[in-house]
């Protein structure tokens, strides 16, 4: 069994935040609620799904009570509105990655957008359109993932290696819950057809050394998939110093709806796949002896889409961007800094991932000795603070660290130094609650 070290970070305490939680706060109807008997609901599960600020709620009520139509259809006022509506939202989110707005899909959440890619990449080799045949994978090629991947980045490139013949190789991690990069040139070889790798970690926290990653993937001719779903919401992505060929997001773990996530890809690539789900609104000309294709987007956008949802994440983004993505990571790493810092000087407690703020996000994965993380989180809950428990979809790396779970603290632009105190207080209490007190569980 390995286990990550803690050890305090440097000199944390409160440092001022950017962000002006009261005010933030006062944007998230939920977060006015109380829960078990009377409790403020300290929220420290934005990692899992974001809560929503108002006008969020907003966009979305008023798209279904003033616009509602299919966009893209229908010679009406309403389908022309729901259509501008729809895409003034794909050309904010683009503008917020630093994309062209035709390299932006929607898809339902990240998981979609892997699987999107997947199937096309595998449906590729038999595609009748020659252009739909250049990244097709097969037998003989390889696909690299890493051992820090959310299910959703892995299981869809296990699947696609059983479809394909291909075989899957992954980087491994370090005790300290990074990326071990020392096999990287061999791992990453000329088969390699795609390399899929998180930009920060659900579960480690660790931001991961993508250029590396990119540099050499591309030096052997392979595409890039960077899994967005916890860097996105949390600090400035743009894709051209990403420098990979596709980046997927998920719209509610940034303050937007639920069912609608990005599939970003580069033009060219994007042009070059076959589609994935095939019927109305992805078609050029259909006929009884076959189809052709519209270019990206609408490509990857079979049906009716989910046009409030669209709608709602164009407004989440606009919250993002008017409080500023620098100052959200910014605010968050006031935050981890404090949160690892206390957290860490509780006699028992284990960080599994990266014990102090370098290259690293607002994910903060635990263990405290001799309490099962339900129990933790039982008692947290208790204390009406919400956190995530088990192997948070991840779980070869619990596997790696040699624990059955963890509890999981992840922050937001609403977390402020108090919601960090009730974690730590919340812990403590878990500790008289289960009788290990602090002497006991370093004993
Ligand atoms: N990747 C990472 C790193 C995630 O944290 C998550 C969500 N927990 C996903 C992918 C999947 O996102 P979704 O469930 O929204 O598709």
């Amino acid at each position: 069994m390995t286990q990550t070290v803690s050890r305090p970070a440097a000199g944390a305490r409160k440092q001022p935040l950017p962000l002006d939680v009261e005010a933030i706060r006062a944007d998230f109807p939920i977060l006015s609620r109380t829960v078990r008997d009377g409790k403020r609901l300290v929220y420290l599960d934005s990692g899992a799904t974001s809560q929503k600020p108002r006008s969020v709620l907003d966009a979305e009520r008023d798209f279904y009570e003033n616009h509602n139509a299919a966009p893209h259809r229908g010679a009406h006022q309403l389908a022309e509105e729901a259509t501008g509506l729809y895409e003034a939202a794909r050309a904010r989110i683009a503008e917020f990655i630093g994309a062209a707005v035709e390299e932006v899909v929607f898809t339902r959440n990240t998981t979609d957008a892997i699987n999107t890619v997947a199937y096309a990449l595998s449906n590729a080799a038999t595609a009748k359109e020659p252009s739909f045949r250049r990244y097709a994978v097969g037998q003989g090629d390889e696909i690299v993932v890493t051992q820090m991947e959310h299910h959703a980045n892995l299981v869809p490139w296990q699947q696609l290696c059983e479809r394909t013949g291909a075989t899957l190789r992954w980087l491994g991690l370090t005790d300290d819950g990074r990326l071990d990069l020392t096999d990287l040139d061999t791992v990453v070889n000329e088969r390699t057809k795609l390399v899929a790798v998180t930009q920060q970690s659900n579960i480690l926290g660790t931001i991961n050394p993508l250029e590396a990653i990119v540099a050499r993937a591309h030096a052997v001719g392979a595409l890039v998939l960077v899994d967005g779903a916890q860097s996105v919401p949390h600090q400035p992505v743009d894709v051209a110093a990403l420098g990979a060929d596709f980046l997927v997001f998920s719209g509610h773990k940034m303050l937007g709806p639920t069912g609608v996530g990005v599939l970003w890809g580069r033009y060219e690539v994007l042009d070059a796949l076959p589609p994935f789900l095939t019927g109305g609104s992805m078609i050029e000309v259909v006929r009884m002896e076959g189809s052709t294709f519209m270019p990206p987007p609408q490509r990857f956008e079979a049906g009716v889409p989910m046009t409030a949802q669209v709608v709602g994440l164009g407004a989440a983004v606009e919250y993002l961007q008017a409080l500023g993505m620098e100052n959200v990571q910014a605010h968050e790493e006031a935050l981890t800094a404090y949160a690892l810092e206390q957290l860490q000087a509780i006699p028992g407690v284990t960080v599994i991932g990266p014990p102090d703020t370098v290259a690293r996000g607002g994910a903060i994965s635990f263990t405290v000795d001799g309490i099962h993380p339900h129990d933790v989180g039982q008692v947290l809950d208790d204390h009406g603070v919400a956190v995530r428990v088990g192997h948070h979809c991840a779980w070869p790396v619990v596997r790696r660290y040699g624990v059955p779970a963890t509890t999981r603290a992840t922050f937001y632009v609403h977390t402020g130094y108090d919601d960090v105190d009730a974690l730590v207080e919340g812990v403590r209490a878990a500790q008289r609650f289960f009788g290990v007190t602090p002497e006991e569980a370093t004993a």
